[in-house]
């Protein structure tokens, strides 16, 4: 597939997408920089996200082929202990209440290194992955999670299902704003269930995106941002009935939706009816709502680069941490770089090493926050705020303070 700008939505195929914020020519986030390829020219590809009036879809224009982004994949779940308890939590509340046993099939599309699966496992249900990158699959495979490492769509189910598997409970985390085909991997989350299976899908809210200012969450890798409203036209299109939603805190604010084949679906519970009453009182089919959050991002950059110009000015030093996506997206949007900031900490072995997209900032252990103690560490994965601030309680018994720039710019 080669890149390239969409000509209609991603969900319903409607001309007339409206443009909301543009981020300029971004590298693509998570393509980090070994030391030999430093010097080597980086492919940028242009950021701009669209809403579509006709399903309330907001999306990028872009598509990157899914082989360039993750042509070398650096992102582990296991690393982020948020993350795996998230997980876990969730594995024993559906096993309890969909009463899973050694007859039922737990499938993940995207199951990275089998975080999420490896809980299903431990309970004794068998476990069925699908993940795209081979490195991360091969981790999985080596945990004893049985994984298929292919780009999940209507195709790889349809075998899947001609195979004889047929799940009880389909996870997608973070997977489905990142597929340029999104009516095929929806129709393949149809397929690969069983009569009353259940999907359990998270997506980052686009509301809590707009309202928080988490523009740093746009991304090449994320094509879409999901309202109920727009994830309910999509999955009818596909025979599977939304049954039940809850919000969640993770990612700066998800949504976590249930849905079913049509036919054996139960009534939506109050929850779904609710908020999609709710999002039609904020304007989600409209076009208004999401334009004022160009100009929050506007204010946000001057905020920032205000602060961190004047903090250098008096001679503070200042590092960074969090080698990931998001900080990629903010830094090189705000043009903060290797002028402002001695290096990045990150937690993620595999990053160690290596330098950021754009800016070349080289990527530390966490340690360095301790060896070089920097007076301020701007935090780029403020979605872990709590973890990473209880991890790093020695620097900041030392005097150490953190920048958090999103929801809301505050230094603790
Ligand atoms: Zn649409």
């Amino acid at each position: 597939m080669p890149s390239g700008a969409i000509s209609g939505c991603r969900s319903c195929g409607a001309g007339g997408l409206v443009p909301v914020l543009s981020l300029g020519r971004t590298p693509l986030a998570n393509a980090l920089l070994s030391p030999e390829r430093l010097h080597e020219p980086e492919a940028t590809y242009p950021l701009e996200l669209v809403f579509c009036p006709a399903c309330s879809l907001v999306q990028i224009t872009e598509t990157v082929p899914p082989e360039q982004l993750f042509g070398e994949y650096f992102y582990f779940s296991s690393f982020s202990d948020t993350m795996v308890g998230h997980a876990r939590d969730l594995v024993r509340r559906l096993v309890g209440e969909r009463g899973l046993g050694p007859g039922s099939l737990a499938a993940e599309v995207a199951s990275n290194d089998g975080y999420l699966l490896q809980f299903y496992r431990e309970a004794g249900i068998p476990v069925l992955g699908v993940e795209p990158a081979a490195n991360v699959a091969r981790v999985a495979v080596q945990k004893g999670i049985p994984t298929v490492c292919e780009f999940f769509g209507a195709g790889v189910a349809e075998r899947l299902a001609a195979e004889g598997h047929a799940a009880d409970v389909v996870h997608a985390n973070n997977v489905l704003a990142h597929v340029a085909d999104l009516n095929g991997v929806v129709a393949g989350f149809r397929r690969l269930l069983k009569p009353g299976g259940t999907t359990s899908i998270e997506v980052p809210y686009v509301r809590d995106m707009v309202e928080g200012t988490e523009f740093d969450t746009i991304y090449h890798e994320h094509l879409c941002y999901f309202s109920l409203t727009a994830l309910d036209r999509l999955f009818r299109r596909h025979g599977l009935v939304i049954w039940n939603v809850e919000r969640l805190a993770i990612h700066g604010g998800s949504l976590r939706v249930f849905a079913t084949p049509a036919e054996s679906a139960p009534e939506p519970t109050e929850a779904v009816r609710a908020l999609l009453a709710e999002e039609q009182g904020w304007g989600v089919d409209t076009a208004e709502y999401y334009l004022g959050f160009a100009g929050r991002v506007e204010r946000l950059k001057r905020e920032l680069c205000g602060l961190v110009a004047e903090l250098r000015a008096k001679g503070k030093r200042i590092a960074a941490y969090g080698a990931s996506a998001k900080g990629s997206t903010l830094l090189n949007y705000f043009g903060i770089g290797a002028e402002t900031l001695e290096f990045v900490a990150d937690r993620s072995t595999v990053k160690q090493g290596h330098f950021t997209p754009g800016t070349h900032l080289p990527i530390h252990a966490p340690e360095a926050l301790l060896e070089a103690q920097p007076d301020y560490v701007l935090l780029l994965t403020w979605n872990f705020a709590d973890e990473i601030l209880a991890q790093q309680a020695e620097y900041r018994r030392r005097g150490g303070r953190f920048i958090v720039p999103v929801p809301e710019l505050r230094v603790v």
